[in-house]
């Protein structure tokens, strides 16, 4: 049987399972990576990899590199986030059939430190076997449920690998994602006039009246098949004795194309200066870029290899267009090319997240696979 002896099939479940199950026992809401950072420098550290700590404003990054073996082979960089949603606190960790899972008050945490210990185990194999490999590049980002803010906070200038995985998708094994849109933030603050509402309401402007008739009329949901808005957070007015003065609407643009995404933008934008114009009231738009998006063809050169090393481990590759961000769109904007791959989490974000014990090894013969086709690709 070729799976007993061939070393890179050597993944050792038992040891993933542990890894993991102790992971997610380490509560790291976002900001809060102290603990997991400890317990993985020391992992890195006996793994042979040297561990830099990239500090920030709010958190840090971890970056661990282990030299490659085989010279002229390319650099790779592998990612998971080590921060998760919350609720993390009194963790009841469930194993059952073949399934970790929790007990439906918290989070399972899978979202993303399944990645952490598939990355881990790969580590484990490669010194056991001292298996043949290029330079590697592990990069931990924290904060990245806030916004990717430890990904936007890394050193680019110190990372060498032009291409990466990143383990942070859901759903099977052999999931790709190769397309992600650009994602754009606005505030609209509209300033009205107070008054008594009782005793001279003819002296005010509703600024929620005229907010109404803006969320009313923008458009919103899926504008075009690349292309979604929405409105997710309104606050304003104080009391109902108070004509109320001033509301502020929050509201988010995704889009895979980027002229769709400015029109769109300036159709919402238009369409509230014209109204607040009409009611009367001040409008004061502010926006910011959340990340840009990305998208890499089928015939890509390093998608063809992923997918090579999906079908000779007879997982079936299924490439699609998601509509979130990730790591990677901060990762690839730097020119780092980065696939989103499933790390086998199911659910991620609720109480109802789980994930199978045999997809952690799937996930982890995956990445191997890719680090060998990496180390022997004759085509670079
Ligand atoms: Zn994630």
């Amino acid at each position: 049987m070729k799976g007993k002896t061939d070393p890179w099939l050597h993944i050792n479940p038992i040891r993933l399972i542990d890894m993991f199950m102790e992971l997610v026992r380490i509560d790291s809401p976002s900001f809060s990576e102290h603990e997991i950072a400890a317990w993985l420098t020391g992992r890195l550290i006996a793994l042979g990899l040297t561990v830099e700590r990239q500090t920030y404003s709010k958190s840090f990054n971890l970056i661990g590199r282990k030299a490659g073996t085989v010279s002229g082979a390319r650099s790779i960089m592998l990612s998971s986030h080590m921060d998760t949603v919350e609720p993390t606190k009194d963790l009841n960790l469930i194993r059952d059939s073949g399934i970790i899972k929790t007990g439906g008050t918290t989070i399972l945490g899978a979202d993303d430190k399944s990645g952490i210990a598939e990355i881990l185990e790969v580590l484990h194999v490669l010194k056991d076997h001292d298996l043949p490999h290029g330079d590697i590049e592990v990069v931990l980002t924290s904060a990245e449920e806030r916004g990717l803010i430890g990904a936007k906070n890394l050193d680019f200038d110190s990372l060498a690998s032009r291409i990466a995985l990143v383990l942070d998708c859901s759903g099977s094994i052999g999931r790709v994602v190769l397309a992600a849109p650009t994602h754009d933030v606005y505030t609209m603050s509209i300033t009205g006039r107070a008054a008594h509402a009782g005793i001279e309401p003819e002296r005010g402007t509703s600024a929620i009246k005229a907010a109404a008739k803006i969320i009313a009329a923008v458009p919103d949901g899926r504008i075009d098949p690349n292309t979604t808005a929405n409105i997710g957070h309104i606050h304003g007015g104080t009391a109902t004795n108070i004509v109320p003065k001033e509301v502020t609407i929050i509201g988010e643009i995704r889009s895979h194309d980027t002229d769709s995404l400015q029109r769109t933008k300036k159709a919402i934008f238009d369409t509230a200066r014209r109204l607040s114009k009409k009611n009367q009231v001040r409008l004061q738009i502010e926006e910011t870029r959340q990340y840009h998006g990305f998208h890499i063809g089928q015939d890509d050169e390093f998608v063809g290899l992923v997918k090579n090393v999906c079908e000779g481990l007879s997982i079936t590759p299924e490439f699609i267009v998601y509509g979130g961000g990730s790591d990677a769109n901060i990762f690839n904007s730097h020119g780092i090319k980065s696939l989103v791959i499933s790390s086998g989490m199911q659910l991620p974000h609720t109480t109802d997240e789980y994930i199978k014990e045999e997809d952690l090894s799937l996930a982890a013969l995956m990445l191997l696979g890719t680090i060998k086709a990496i180390a022997f690709d004759t085509k670079m």
